[in-house]
């Protein structure tokens, strides 16, 4: 996780707990912390090379928004002063990194990394130039613009089979982007699962911290879950997927977790429950089309966006099929499926069966889902499908479980202050939930951390995809008010409903 995204809220505020960390406790890693930590290790160790991956990393690799300062921030490697930054999975380029070393080597041309030069020279002649950190930095009209532009160079260049290398200036030095990792394939990726992971965190935290907790919280919740899947073709303007793991689906064998699912029978505190079966979303397991295999991801065209693509390709069978043997397993009580689940692809599939058996079997009482929006505008800003799918799906569900017998309830999540929200479309989406008798106990509020398209949009105020300006609401005010209109019934929230409908030229009453 960002260090950054650790610390604080989307509001800002300073978290009291860190799920990472010895015993939760939060403040245990510096903000920015690659950036002190290769600090540290030059001042250590002067001429070793430094290589920097994971996600600070890679969703910082081209200049950024960096929403904690208000900034556009250069590009974290010429921050860090790290040789080489690996961006996406990073198991390929980290091997080639090792390899070249080992060798001799310079650390040039590895797909999957980005390097830093000083001489013009270096980049090579194939290299689209990016609009430099200096235009895209400007906060004027043409730096917003620059900065959009950049933006989708970027997101038409993330795909391993049609994107290209890309470079950035900054002031004297370059950063080049070499084209993105090939993915790995079902064996090899396989084969990175079975490594012999320990499954527990480092013996240094059985002690307690100074709160007096021991352990890692987070690991018990990934601690009894399998991922079996990779990479996401949903395209959801506020998320960063596409820009880490990317559009291509990559997925492990039924027979690779079937083996893990068995050795996690024998780890002794499995209680019989599989908590996960998934990845970004757990229904995509295959993907979206053939054409996507053969010749790369659609630049200009989103596989399940706000419409779906004629071509995308909609089957369960394989994933239920994978539960079907994973649920048999001796040793396993049950098997739950706590990814994101993809309703509007889920209404897409001509086949009632695994919705049928996604209730059966693999629901513990409550199924989260993301409808995010109620406004059809900002969903298909945020190139997410109309909210009509997402009542067809609670009717679908609710439907289901009746048939089965059984009682479960649906979650919607829905994030306050999206790009394109206003107090308007806040207070739409109040008055659907008052008229559905939800009301959410937690909103999210829209939180712009680097690499989305969302958040491109908060910065901008633009959509790169259309050059259209886009409301984002970005004062604390307006932004709480959206919140409590979300939460409307909260005695607290009164007063502030009431300014916010007055502010979006309501009734103030319009809610009672
Ligand atoms: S479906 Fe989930 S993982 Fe995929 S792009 Fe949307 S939010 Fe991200
Ligand atoms: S043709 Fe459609 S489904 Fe296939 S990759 Fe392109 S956008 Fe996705």
């Amino acid at each position: 996780m960002d260090s950054l995204v650790a610390h604080y809220t989307a509001n800002k505020k300073r978290r009291s707990q860190d799920a990472y960390s010895h015993g939760g406790e939060a403040g245990c890693r510096p903000d920015r912390a690659i950036i002190t930590y290769c600090a540290k290790i030059r001042e250590a160790w002067k001429d070793v090379s430094i290589i920097i991956g994971g996600i600070e990393a890679s969703l910082r690799r081209y200049a950024h928004y960096d929403y904690w300062s208000d900034t556009v921030r250069r590009s974290v490697l010429l921050d860090s002063k790290a040789d080489i930054l690996v961006y996406g999975m990073g198991e390929k380029p980290i091997l080639e990194i090792a390899q070249r070393l080992a060798a001799g080597e310079g650390l040039r041309g590895i797909r999957g990394a980005c390097w830093r030069t000083g001489k013009a020279g270096d980049v090579p002649a194939e290299a689209a130039l990016l609009p430099s950190f200096e235009d895209v930095s400007a906060r004027t009209e043409e730096g917003k613009a620059a900065f959009a532009r950049s933006y989708l160079i970027q997101e038409q260049n993330a795909c391993p089979v049609t994107g290209g290398v890309l470079a950035e200036r900054s002031g004297s030095q370059f950063v080049v982007h070499e084209r993105p990792a090939e993915p790995l394939t079902t064996a090899e990726f396989d084969q990175v699962m079975e490594l012999p992971y320990a499954r527990r965190w480092h013996p240094r935290y059985d002690a307690p911290a100074s709160n007096g907790k021991r352990g890692i919280p987070a690991l018990q919740e990934v601690l009894f879950s399998l991922v079996s899947v990779r990479g996401c073709f949903g395209s959801c303007a506020f998320c960063a997927i596409a820009f880490h793991q990317g559009r291509r689906i990559q997925a492990r064998s039924h027979k690779s977790l079937i083996r893990e699912a068995t050795a996690l029978t024998k780890h002794p505190d499995f209680k019989g429950y599989i908590h996960d079966v998934g990845g970004p979303t757990a229904n995509f397991r295959l993907p979206p089309c053939e054409k996507q295999e053969r010749a790369g991801c659609c630049a200009g065209q989103d596989c399940l966006g706000a419409t779906p693509c004629p071509s995308l390709t909609v089957d369960h069978r394989d994933y239920i099929a994978l539960l079907r043997k994973l649920r048999v397993i001796p040793g396993v009580k049950k098997v739950f499926v706590r990814s994101g689940i993809r309703f509007d692809y889920v209404m897409l599939d001509k086949d009632p069966a695994f919705l049928r058996e996604l209730c059966e079997y693999h629901v513990s009482g409550q199924l989260k889902v993301a409808p995010e929006q109620v406004s059809d505008r900002v969903l298909a800003l945020m190139r997410k499908s109309s909210h009509t799918v997402y009542d067809a799906f609670a009717a679908a569900y609710a439907k289901t479980n009746r048939v089965l017998g059984k009682k479960q309830y649906l979650v919607p999540y829905y994030i306050a202050s999206l790009p394109g929200a206003g107090l308007r479309e806040a207070a739409e989406a109040a008055l659907y939930l008052k008229e559905t008798g939800f009301v959410p106990d937690q909103v999210q509020d829209f939180y712009p951390t680097p690499g989305s398209l969302a958040t491109c949009m908060y910065y901008t105020g633009l959509d790169p995809h259309t050059g259209k300006a886009v409301y984002a609401a970005r004062g604390e005010r307006e932004r709480r008010l959206q919140r409590a209109l979300l939460q409307f019934n909260k005695p607290e929230n009164a007063a502030l409903v009431r300014e916010a409908l007055t502010k979006a030229g309501l009734p103030a009453d319009l809610l009672k």
